[in-house]
């Protein structure tokens, strides 16, 4: 313990890798909004090519729920309208400031699948009175999250199947080719904003089919080469 804090600092949060003993600590958790076509008509928002745009969720949000895991996420409080919204997750190992979007390759760590859980009522009524999305989107056990994939091992993906099911019934099922705002181009646009640091991480925005969950609902669902991820509500 450092004697200069006065209580314990908590551990770092961190995420699994695949094929490792290692974890990936995770430093700050990034988030896009409306980065699928289908999912910004759904939402009722404008299609066009907007620039992207960001929230952030606590690192201590992370749960690690590969399959074999078997995560539990308690419904939380001040919600009837609970939601799953799954997303590719990109991992960054290099600090990154003003990247250009063909550099920015070389500073993504790895590659995951996460869902971002929503208490979208919260989310709609801050939205609506023009004030900010924690309360909705950064709240306890919101970042749900795979084990790691790093480069080295699988990459860059380019186009995979992303799915959800609920109670094995398929609510979400697109791919990743269909990104509005690449990884890179993401990568660069936040890397000019603020500087980017070994251990954050972006959820890249979910695709069309987000909708409720009720306790004792099961959720899995994947990236297509990038794992899978299982949780129950309880
Ligand atoms: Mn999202």
């Amino acid at each position: 313990m450092n004697d200069n804090f006065v209580f314990e600092a908590s551990k770092r949060p961190s995420c699994l890798i695949v094929e490792s003993k290692k974890l990936f600590p995770v430093r700050r958790i990034f988030c896009v909004g409306a980065n699928y076509v289908a999912h910004v008509l759904e939402m009722g928002r404008n299609p066009e090519r907007d620039p992207p745009f960001f929230f952030a969720k606590p690192p201590d949000a992370i749960v690690n729920a590969d399959t074999i895991l078997n995560a539990n996420i308690p419904y939380p409080p001040h919600t009837n309208n609970f939601h799953y919204e799954i997303e590719m997750v990109v991992t960054i190992g290099k600090t990154a400031t003003n990247v250009e979007p063909e550099a920015a390759f070389n500073v993504i760590w790895g590659y995951g699948v996460g869902i971002d859980l929503t208490r979208r009522d919260l989310q709609k009524a801050a939205k609506d009175k023009g004030r900010p999305w924690e309360l909705g989107k950064g709240f306890d056990k919101s970042a749900v999250i795979s084990s790691i994939s790093p480069v080295s091992i699988i990459g860059h993906p380019k186009e995979a199947r992303i799915w959800l099911a609920v109670n094995e019934v398929v609510k979400q099922d697109s791919n990743i080719d269909k990104l509005i705002w690449s990884v890179p181009e993401m990568i660069s646009i936040l890397s000019k904003t603020m500087t980017l640091e070994p251990g954050d991480i972006i959820y890249t925005g979910t695709p069309e089919g987000v909708g409720p969950v009720k306790k004792g609902d099961k959720v899995t669902g994947g990236v297509d080469g990038l794992g899978e991820i299982s949780l129950s509500i309880s």
